[in-house]
Order: structure tokens, then C-alpha cells, then sequence
């Protein structure tokens, strides 16, 4: 479903009296990711691990210098592509809640997310799905909980018809329960045949639920492995760093 290849991504850096320069911090980055499958990628802050979900969705800053590919099932990924299907086809789950607009109705919230058309028949099935009645419609994001104003975030990122979802870090400081509720839905669209890329600095959550794991170190991948090698005392696992980040877990 997606294949980044040899990814870059430098910035363009001017200040007042000094030569402009270019600092890199994605570096030859590849990562695929199938449909039906979460692909976690794992790494500290600042590693990158945005940048490159940015650089899907076609939001990245105009200073942002890009090389490389970026193939979305088998097309590349232009500009034009990228407006086209972001918060259609490939869409966001943002960090956090703070995301819905306080000032707008949910219903209106779900409906804007969507890059065209009325989905309003959309909107009835996929409340439904995340139970959510239908009277949540007509609510500003204050009335909700915190369970609840999650299940609108997937229900936003959904209702255009995704086929690639784009977590990033969906999870910090949540209610267990909560965390829970949105790892499961995850996996449930990946089960429906969604390519999920979960973006996370927590390599117990991707060990958890992601099918492959992507280690992130200074701006590239240093270990792309199935979860299933992050088992038993770690002796698959080849790279220090996630070693050092396996060593690390309670
Ligand atoms: P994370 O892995 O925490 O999500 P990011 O992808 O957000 O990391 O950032 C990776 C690196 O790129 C960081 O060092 C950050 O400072 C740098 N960076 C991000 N955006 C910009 C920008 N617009 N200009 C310059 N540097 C940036
Ligand atoms: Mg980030």
C-alpha cells in the first residue's frame, strides 16, 4: 500500500546576518507498509518519526527540502495526489483531542474532515461503529468525554474512506481504557484491510500491536523486524539502539 524509498528531508534555515543553511534530519529512510498490516515506527523525540508521516500526508513546511519516493499503491505521491486523498483515502489520527475545533459541532467536525461530497448516510454507519449515538452530532466537542471524543477523532479519520491511517503517538496520557479502546481500533481497521502506520516512542505498545516495528534512530530507520523478533531475551534483534530500547522495558 505504501513504499517510502529512500527518503530525505532537509530544511532550509535563514538567519538574519548568517549564510543560509541546510540541516538534515531525515536520511535515506525506507518503509513499506502493506494493507492489513500496522507498521509501528518507534524512536525517540525528535528521530523524525513525524516529519515522515507529514511527508505522506503532503503537510510538510515550504523551507522543508524532500528526495526520494513516496509510492502509494504504486502511484507516486505528488503534490496533486496528496490533496487529493488526504483525509480521504489516507487520513490522520491526531495526538490528541485538543485537535477538534471547540467552536463546532461534532457532526460538522465529522462532515469537514472529508476532502468532498455529503457523507451524511457515512456518518450514521460509522457513529454507529464507534458508538457513538446519533445525538453526538449535535454536540461541541466539551460535551463529550474523553473515550468518546477519541472514537469521533476515528470516526473523522474514517468516514472519507481511508485505506492508509496515519497515527501519530495516539496514545500519551490516556486512561488505560481509553489506550485500549484505541489500540483495538486500530487493529480493527487493519483487519478491515487498512495499511496502519502507528506512529509511538513506546516500543511496549508496538510490540503490543503492531505486526512490524520500524526503529527510528537520528533521522532513519536502523532496524525494520516483525514484533515477533522482539520476543524471548531480544537475540534477533541486530542494532544497539534496539537493543538498548528492548533492554529498557519493565
Ligand atoms: P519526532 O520523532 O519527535 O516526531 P519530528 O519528526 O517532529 O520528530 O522532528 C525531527 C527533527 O526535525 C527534529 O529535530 C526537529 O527539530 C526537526 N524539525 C521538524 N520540523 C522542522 C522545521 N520546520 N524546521 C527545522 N527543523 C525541523
Ligand atoms: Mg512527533
Amino acid at each position: 500500500m505504501l513504499e517510502v524509498k529512500d527518503l530525505s528531508i532537509s530544511f532550509i534555515q535563514y538567519q538574519k546576518g548568517l549564510k543560509k543553511r541546510t540541516l538534515k534530519v531525515i536520511s535515506n529512510l525506507d518503509v513499506t507498509i502493506n494493507s492489513g498490516e500496522i507498521l509501528a515506527i518507534v524512536g525517540s523525540s525528535g528521530s523524525g518519526k513525524s516529519l515522515l508521516a507529514h511527508a505522506v500526508l503532503g503537510v510538510l513546511p515550504k523551507n522543508a527540502v524532500v528526495s526520494g519516493e513516496i509510492i502509494y499503491k504504486g502511484m507516486p505521491l505528488t503534490p496533486k495526489l496528496q490533496k487529493r486523498l488526504r483525509g480521504n483515502e489516507i487520513s490522520l489520527i491526531p495526538q490528541s483531542v485538543n485537535f477538534l475545533d471547540p467552536l463546532m459541532k461534532v457532526g460538522a467536525q465529522v462532515q469537514a474532515s472529508v476532502n468532498t461530497g455529503d457523507k451524511k448516510e457515512e456518518q450514521k454507519s460509522i457513529f454507529k461503529r464507534y458508538s457513538l449515538d446519533e445525538k453526538t452530532g449535535i454536540k461541541f466537542p466539551f460535551q463529550l468525554s474523553g473515550g468518546m471524543a477519541r472514537r469521533v477523532l476515528f470516526a473523522s479519520a474514517v468516514i472519507g474512506g481511508a485505506k492508509l491511517i496515519i497515527a501519530d503517538e495516539p496514545t500519551p496520557g490516556l486512561h488505560p481504557e481509553v489506550v485500549k479502546e484505541t489500540l483495538q481500533h486500530l487493529r480493527e481497521l487493519a483487519d478491515q484491510g487498512c495499511a496502519v502506520m502507528l506512529i509511538t516512542h513506546d516500543i511496549g505498545t508496538a510490540i503490543n500491536v503492531a505486526d512490524n516495528i520500524a526503529v527510528f534512530y537520528s533521522g532513519t530507520t536502523v532496524e525494520v523486524a516483525p514484533a515477533s523478533n522482539f520476543s524471548g531475551n531480544g537475540e534477533h534483534l541486530k542494532h544497539p539502539y534496539t537493543k538498548a530500547l528492548w533492554n529498557a522495558l519493565p
